[in-house]
């Protein structure tokens, strides 16, 4: 290992009783997208301890951040932290993992800043990734611009450099029709109810024709005020992922068709809401992905193989699609924890969680190293950014 690398790690270790304080505080008081304010105040203020120029509630965002620490004129490289919780039940994400990770390598890279080729580091706090998308209003308000290579860890059981992430439509489907007497006017009626269930059913249908690792999936969210009159109104959502954009857009466009066939059959009105918040698919970049992997065999860290078959979605799936980028999984929990439980919540403050919090700060401030320090490489991941699909 180089002599600047092991000094990063020697920093790393130097810092690790704070930032697990660090990580434990953002779990102890957990904040919903959008709201976490504490949790980017005590991130933002241990960034500025460490050297950083911090701006606070960039891009219009009030809880999103960007901490830069620049050597000169060079390529810049960005490190994203996320920090929002799921309701009801905590840091079960591991957000607050994936938080402290990235300021833990800022504060690496900040202790050998003296050793470091010209370029900038940005840590980049990105609020609301469950749901609400913060990434893509950093990425509109052009936080971005001008960023060579992304990265960002997730916690999981096991460690593995790239994993798919599929691209997520929301498509509310709202069916207007007439309201009349069930049992004395029925054929005076339009049901709107009716609409729905056969829009579950053409769905349905459609499902068994679709790419395995697409996935449609939908709730009834109104259905109707009482049996004895014809529903006028229902409405359900559909949440359609996909791996890829194109593939992402045939499916949006099969699905409204799937409602719009059953307003037609029916004789209700449809008309189809959409949040701006499409997050997409994960964009891979393999060339970034071994660097990461080479670090985390400098460091002795156990690889598993990417897993086909399980497949959230992020918003930094939109990050990806605008530059290269790697969200890598970081062992942080117990084999067979799964997310959103209650079980990787509690993993979430455990001495696994140290673990693997510590050495993704490495890993991370060791490739941003070699990103500063060998153009070839930045230069190959742009390279396979333009040519990837
Ligand atoms: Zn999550
Ligand atoms: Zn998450």
């Amino acid at each position: 290992m180089s002599a600047v690398k092991e000094l990063i790690v020697a920093a790393v270790d130097r810092v690790a009783d704070e930032l697990e304080a660090l990580s434990h505080r953002i779990h102890g008081h957990p904040e919903l997208a959008y709201q976490e304010f504490k949790a980017a105040g005590w991130l933002s203020d241990f960034l500025a301890g460490q050297g950083f120029k911090v701006e606070r509630g960039v891009g219009g965002v009030e809880t999103a951040f960007r901490a830069m620490l620049e050597t000169g004129d060079g390529p810049t490289i960005a490190i994203l932290c996320e920090y929002d919780a799921l309701p009801e039940i905590g840091h079960a994400c591991g957000h607050n993992v994936i938080a402290t990770a990235g300021v833990g390598a800022g504060a690496a890279l900040a202790a050998v800043r003296d050793r470091l080729p010209m370029g900038r580091i940005h840590v980049v706090g990105t609020p609301a990734e469950e749901g609400g998308g913060g990434k893509l209003r950093l990425i509109r308000a052009g936080m971005f611009r001008g960023v060579d290579a992304a990265m960002m860890v997730h916690g999981w059981d096991r460690w593995v450099p790239h994993q798919d992430l599929l691209g997520i439509v929301r498509l509310g489907l709202e069916f207007r029709g007439t309201a009349a007497h069930a049992a004395a006017d029925p054929w005076d009626g339009v049901n709107a109810v009716d609409a729905v269930v056969q829009t579950f059913n053409n769905v349905g249908m459609l499902r068994q024709q679709i790419r395995p690792d697409a996935r449609i999936h939908g709730i009834i969210t109104s259905g109707g005020a009482a049996p004895n009159i014809i529903p006028e109104f229902a409405a359900a959502t559909f949440y359609v992922r996909a791996a890829r954009l194109d593939y992402l857009a045939e499916l949006r466009r099969r699905v409204i068709a799937c409602a719009e066939g059953a307003a037609l059959a029916t004789g209700c009105g449809l008309k189809v809401v959409e949040p701006e918040t499409a997050y997409e698919p994960m964009k891979r970049n393999q060339t970034l992905a071994d660097a990461f992997r080479a670090n985390m065999q400098r460091l002795g860290l156990p690889e598993s193989p990417e897993a086909k078959d399980r497949l959230g979605s992020s918003d930094v799936g939109n990050v990806s699609q605008v530059l290269p980028t790697i969200q890598p999984y970081v062992r942080i929990a117990p084999d067979g924890t799964p997310w959103h439980s209650r079980a990787f919540e509690a993993a979430a403050a455990s001495p696994l969680a140290r673990e693997g919090m510590l050495a993704a700060a490495k890993v991370m401030a060791m490739t941003t190293l070699d990103l500063l320090s060998d153009p070839g490489l930045l230069a190959r991941a742009h390279e396979e950014f333009r040519a990837a699909p």
